[in-house]
């Protein structure tokens, strides 16, 4: 079959990306799923949600995440299987040149997977991107792309519920609601629909512990990462007398506190729990990749996503996005803080 870019991108998913990708799926292909890089909780359970159920109708799957993942996911089923390119360079690029299928998701830009990004376009597999971040690229030969929802996996379970519903089992059902959980902010954020908790019905139907993971993803701190939370805490800044914050972290705080991957995340959020703010943002160093990784998050109409990707060589979603700053720490402060008084119309 051949497959003609312009008949199937979707921007939303139609019966024809439904149709193209059950007949790319009716004889067993060799299939590779990548998250993107530092993959998060919808990251990650997306790709092992889909991968349970590729398995589970005769595929041989793979999952390939650019690199490591946080200590609080490493519990997911199937985690286990995940290869990492940083890690097995070799192996990984085997496995994709030769895969039929290769499924992208929770990204929407090739330079998410970085350094994975340059092979991806010489693969000869069809490219299928599944996500819900705006602004999609055009690298995919099918595309589910829907900002409108609140994750990637709700995406993995619309798609297995036109295939085949009866496949969705426990490990399914636990990766799916992890993810939805994490990016919906344990189901709180305005993305969170009547048809975000009838699929969280669904899944609770099965015989999942939500219980359980919630606290495999949020009680799980070390004593180093509540202390760099203290530290992040007593950083916080307030641009008065606009509705916006920021939290800075250098490397060497981070090194003080014995920093692991993943021990900031939801740190950025804090800001935004002081009432009236509408603008969080936290800038951490990295002096190993030289960068300073950053991430926004915002309440109501103030649109990260703008924010990040135009000063911040970043995107995202309109009330969270990440980006990065090639400058030093300091430098970056200072650029976040007089980039936020540009925008003391919106922020008064
Ligand atoms: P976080 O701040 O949790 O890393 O990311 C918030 C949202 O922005 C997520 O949906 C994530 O996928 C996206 N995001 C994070 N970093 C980047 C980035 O560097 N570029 C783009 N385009 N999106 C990002
Ligand atoms: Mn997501």
């Amino acid at each position: 079959m051949i497959l003609r870019k312009d008949w199937y991108l979707s921007v939303v998913m139609t019966n024809n990306f439904i149709q193209v990708l059950k007949s790319q799926l009716s004889t067993p292909k060799k299939v590779i799923i990548i998250p993107h890089k530092n993959p998060d909780g919808d990251a990650l359970g997306s790709c092992l949600g889909l991968k349970h159920f590729l398995d589970q109708m005769g595929h041989l799957t793979n999952v390939i995440s650019p690199n490591e993942y946080p200590k609080f996911l490493d519990w997911l089923p199937g985690q286990e299987s995940i290869l990492k390119y940083n890690q097995a360079e070799e192996a990984c690029q085997e496995l994709l040149f030769d895969a039929d299928l290769i499924f992208t998701l929770d990204f929407n830009c090739l330079n998410r997977i970085k350094p994975m990004d340059v092979l991806i376009n010489s693969c000869k597999g069809i490219k299928i991107m599944i996500d819900h971040h705006e602004k999609p690229d055009n690298y995919p030969d099918l595309m589910y792309s829907d900002p409108s929802l609140g994750s990637t996996c709700e995406m993995v379970y619309n798609i297995i519920e036109a295939i085949d519903v009866s496949k969705i089992n426990d490990s399914i059902g636990t990766c799916i609601y992890t993810g939805i959980m994490t990016d919906s902010g344990s189901f709180r954020f305005q993305s969170t629909t009547s048809i975000t908790h009838s699929i969280v019905s669904n899944l609770l139907d099965l015989d999942i512990d939500h219980a359980q993971i919630h606290r495999n993803i949020y009680d799980t701190y070390s004593f180093g990462r509540l202390q760099l939370l203290g530290k992040a805490l007593s950083n916080l800044v307030k641009v008065e007398p606009l509705k916006a914050t920021y939290i800075t972290l250098s490397q060497n705080e981070l090194n003080e506190c014995e920093f692991k991957k993943g021990d900031t995340e939801g740190f950025v959020n804090y800001g935004l729990s002081l009432e009236g703010i509408q603008l969080s943002i936290i800038m951490i160093e990295n002096t190993q990749e030289n960068i300073v990784k950053m991430s926004f998050r915002s309440k109501g109409t103030f649109n990260v996503n703008e924010f990040a990707r135009k000063h911040f060589n970043g995107g995202g979603h309109h009330n969270a996005a990440g980006g990065a700053s090639f400058e030093s720490l300091e430098a970056t402060r200072e650029k976040v803080h007089q980039t936020i008084l540009k925008y003391k119309g919106q922020l008064s």
